[in-house]
């Protein structure tokens, strides 16, 4: 193998020595098999290319000081997948078995890990499809579960920074009692038109409305929204937002660091009163926010006139990485150490 350039990492895909998967069929789950193959090899009718029965996870491991590989919250990924199954009516992937997978990914592949300078970590990417042949609609009989990962560069190469992003009106991610609060493909395809149009007019992302009045804050692409005013973190509810995992880590962390916390529908009018933005999820853990335009409305609400991220998404990046690659004590469980 060459030698990987850890700095030149993007977040893309670069091709590891193993996964992991199971299969269900007859109403059990196999037990995980080490594969060496990038490829499923899927039926022309499995229910999962026809009517979308996929779900998805993402989650990371990072190497810290010690040299020590530290997979963050993955039981939280497990049941989080086992909701999303429901969802899409898919046979649900035990927690342990979710777990046991994707430890043996991370240990597979851990020449793969990148070292703790680096600032880089590796992706996991489990995922759960309708696999048997199927044409009516109606949920599958079989599933795979597989589970791969891949190494991916800082999120922020040229350091922690603030970027705009849009509300375009026209589009919803998901509908009010849709699939929103579930992590299933469907949805992102739904959000990629949105999505590249964002970003090929400089933005980073799409920050939705609720579909229903178009009066709330939802959420953005794939990350979920939050604010700060006066000590307080407030963060968007509603039926239609995706529960991540970052943003009850730092829930918790806001709170620890003397915070008040909000979960609440968010007026857009609001953001004219925050005194930082940021989204927040896996892959870039905050990604502050520069300003949201809101093009139909004409109007701009600014959080850092600068660029600069405030000081309070600051504090609370730094605290969830140092957590996350052993600099900081672990006080709540949420580290597996390898
Ligand atoms: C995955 C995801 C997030 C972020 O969740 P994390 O668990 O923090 O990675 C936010 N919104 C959507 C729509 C997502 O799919």
């Amino acid at each position: 193998m060459d030698a990987i350039n850890w700095s030149e990492l993007t977040f893309g895909y670069l091709k590891t020595d193993y996964n992991v998967r199971s299969h269900y069929r007859d109403g059990k789950w196999s037990d995980p098999e080490i594969s060496d193959s990038e490829f499923l090899n899927l039926h022309i009718a499995s229910s999962c290319l026809h009517y979308g029965q996929e779900a998805f996870e993402g989650l990371k491991a990072f190497r810290g000081k010690d040299g020590k590989i530290r997979i963050f919250r993955m039981r939280d990924n497990a049941l989080r997948m086992q909701a999303s199954a429901r969802g899409v009516m898919m046979a649900e992937f035990p927690v342990e078995l979710f777990e046991k997978a994707v430890v043996e990914a991370v240990k597979r592949n851990e020449r793969f890990v990148p070292p703790y300078e680096s600032g880089a970590s590796l992706y996991v990417r489990p995922l759960l499809i309708g696999t048997s042949a199927q044409v009516g609609v109606k949920p599958a009989r079989e599933y795979t579960f597989v589970v791969f990962v891949t190494p991916v560069g800082p999120y922020f190469k040229e350091g922690f920074k603030t970027t705009p992003v849009v509300i375009y009106r026209e589009y919803d991610r998901a509908a009010p009692l849709g699939t929103g609060t579930i992590k299933v493909g469907g949805n992102y395809a739904a959000s990629l038109v949105a999505g590249e149009k964002a970003h090929e007019n400089g933005y980073s992302a799409v920050l939705y409305l609720d579909a229903r009045e178009k009066k709330y804050i939802d959420e953005c692409g794939p990350a979920n929204f939050f604010g700060i005013k006066n000590n307080t973190y407030i963060t968007p509810q509603s039926t239609s937002i995706l529960p991540s995992i970052t943003n009850k880590s730092l829930i918790q962390l806001a709170e620890d660091e003397g915070l008040s916390v909000e979960r609440r529908s968010i007026p857009i009018e609001e953001l004219g009163t925050f005194e930082e933005a940021g989204m927040c999820g896996t892959a870039a853990v905050i990604s502050p926010i520069q300003r949201v335009d809101d093009v139909a409305e004409n109007k701009s609400y600014v959080f850092s006139a600068d660029g600069k991220p405030g000081v309070i998404c600051e504090k609370l990046y730094q605290k969830l990485r140092a957590i996350q690659y052993g600099d900081a004590p672990d006080n709540y469980g949420w580290v597996t150490v390898l």
